[in-house]
C-alpha cells in the first residue's frame, strides 16, 4: 500500500503511542482527581502544554486542549462572537468546513459574514482581505496553509493589516495543516488565535489545541467542569494530549530534514508523471512540500481515484470530510477552475512515512493507469 494522502490524516509513530500506552493503563487517573494518580495526570498535560506552548511560541497558559481541530476552530469562532457586540466575520473562500460552516450556522445567530476569494493560485490577497473589513468587523479567520493545494497564506501580514485597520478586531487562522510545515512563533504575529489538530502530525485523531493570546475577548463554549482554566470543561483525554505532545517533539528533532525528504518524495513523483499529456498541476510556486494538487485532462478524479485504490493507492478529492461524497472541490472552485477540471482533480499528499521508491512506483502505476483509460 502506498499511501499518499497524509493531509487527510497520518500514521500514529510508534514512539507516541508508547508515550501515550500509560495513561491509557497504568496512569490512567482523572487529571481533576486530587489524589496521587490525578496528580500524575495532570502533571502529564500541564508538561504537554508546555510542548505544545513552546513549539509554537506562546505561553502555555495561552494553550487550550480540544477534541481536534474541529472544535478548535468552533470554539474559537463561537466564542469569539459570543464575546462581541459587533457582528461581522470576513473569512476566505477556501477555508475549510470546520471555519465556513461555522460561520455560516453563525448567520443564523445574527452574524454578518463576507467571504473573500482568492486568486488562481489559491492566494489570498492581504489588500483585499482589509478591503473587506467593516467597522462592525469582530472577527477575520484565514488559514495559514490550505489543505487541498497546499498554498501557504500571508497569514502574518493579513493579521498586522487588520489590526493597522482596526485593533479591536480579533484575527484567527485554521494552522492545522501548518503545524508540522512551518515553525511558528504566534507570540510575535499580530494572530489572537490559532487551532491545530495532532493527527496530521503523526500524533493520536480526537485530539487539538486552540490557542487564546492573553486577552483576547472570547467566551468559552463547553460548560460544566473547570478544566483548562475554564475554558473547556470536560475531562481532558490525557493519553491524547501526551500524544500530540510527543509528536512535536518527534516534529522538533528532525524538523528540516523531514521537510526536505518530503520534498523530494513529492519532486520525485511529479517528475515520474509531469511529461503525462494533459497533467497539470494546480497552485503556486508557494505551497507546502506536502501538497500536490493536480488534474488530468479528460479523466474523473472519481474514475482515477477508484483505479489508483485498486492498484493500493491511497489520495483524495478535496478533503478527507467530503471525500466519500466526492462533491466539487469548493476550494478549486474559489480559485476560478471550471468544474470540469475541478472534477478532474486529485490531491496527494506525502509524509515522513514515504519513501523515494514510494514516489518512484506510484508515478509508475499513475502513468499506467491513464494510458489504460485513455486507450481503453
Ligand atoms: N482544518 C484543516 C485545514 C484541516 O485539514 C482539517 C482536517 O482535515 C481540519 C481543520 C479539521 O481537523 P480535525 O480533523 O482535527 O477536526
Amino acid at each position: 500500500m502506498i499511501y499518499f494522502d497524509n493531509a487527510a490524516t497520518t500514521s500514529v509513530s510508534s514512539d507516541v503511542l508508547m508515550r501515550m500506552a500509560p495513561y491509557q493503563q497504568q496512569q490512567y487517573g482523572n487529571a481533576s482527581s486530587i489524589h496521587q494518580m490525578g496528580r500524575l495526570a495532570r502533571q502529564a498535560i500541564e508538561q504537554s502544554r508546555r510542548t505544545v506552548a513552546s513549539w509554537i511560541g506562546v505561553n502555555f497558559k495561552e494553550i487550550v486542549f480540544t477534541s481536534g481541530g474541529t472544535e478548535a476552530i468552533h470554539s474559537a469562532l463561537f466564542g469569539v462572537f459570543m464575546a462581541s457586540v459587533r457582528r461581522h466575520i470576513v473569512v476566505s473562500a477556501i477555508e475549510h468546513h470546520a471555519v465556513l460552516h461555522t460561520v455560516h450556522f453563525l448567520e443564523t445567530l445574527g452574524a454578518e459574514v463576507t467571504v473573500v476569494s482568492p486568486d488562481a493560485n489559491g492566494y489570498m490577497d492581504v489588500n483585499q482581505i482589509v478591503t473587506a473589513m467593516r467597522k462592525d468587523t469582530l472577527l477575520v479567520s484565514v488559514m495559514a496553509v490550505n489543505n487541498e493545494l497546499g498554498t501557504i497564506e500571508p497569514i502574518f501580514a493579513i493579521a498586522q493589516a487588520v489590526k493597522k485597520m482596526d485593533p479591536h478586531v480579533v484575527v484567527h487562522s485554521d494552522m492545522v495543516q501548518s503545524l508540522g510545515m512551518q515553525k511558528l512563533n504566534l507570540g510575535a504575529s499580530d494572530i489572537d488565535l490559532a487551532s491545530f489538530s495532532a493527527h496530521k502530525i503523526h500524533g493520536p485523531k480526537g485530539v487539538g489545541a486552540l490557542y487564546i493570546r492573553q486577552g483576547t475577548p472570547w467566551k468559552p463554549v463547553f460548560y460544566g467542569g473547570s478544566q483548562e482554566r475554564e475554558r473547556r470543561a470536560g475531562t481532558e483525554n490525557v493519553a491524547g494530549i501526551v500524544g500530540f505532545a510527543a509528536a512535536i517533539e518527534t516534529l522538533e528533532t528532525h524538523f528540516a530534514h523531514r521537510l526536505l525528504h518530503i520534498e523530494a518524495v513529492n519532486r520525485l513523483f511529479w517528475h515520474g508523471i509531469s511529461d503525462i499529456e494533459g497533467v497539470k498541476r494546480h497552485g503556486s510556486e508557494s505551497c507546502v512540500p506536502s501538497i500536490l494538487n493536480i488534474s488530468v485532462s479528460g479523466i474523473q478524479n472519481e474514475i482515477l481515484l477508484m483505479r489508483l485504490d485498486l492498484q493500493g493507492v491511497c489520495a483524495s478529492a478535496g478533503s478527507a470530510c467530503t471525500a466519500g461524497s466526492l462533491k466539487p472541490s469548493h476550494v478549486l472552485l474559489a480559485c476560478g477552475y471550471p468544474l470540469s477540471v475541478v472534477n478532474e482533480s486529485i490531491r496527494f499528499s506525502f509524509s515522513e512515512d514515504n519513501t523515494l521508491e514510494e514516489a518512484k512506483q506510484a508515478a509508475e502505476i499513475f502513468r499506467h493507469i491513464v494510458y489504460e483509460i485513455r486507450n481503453r
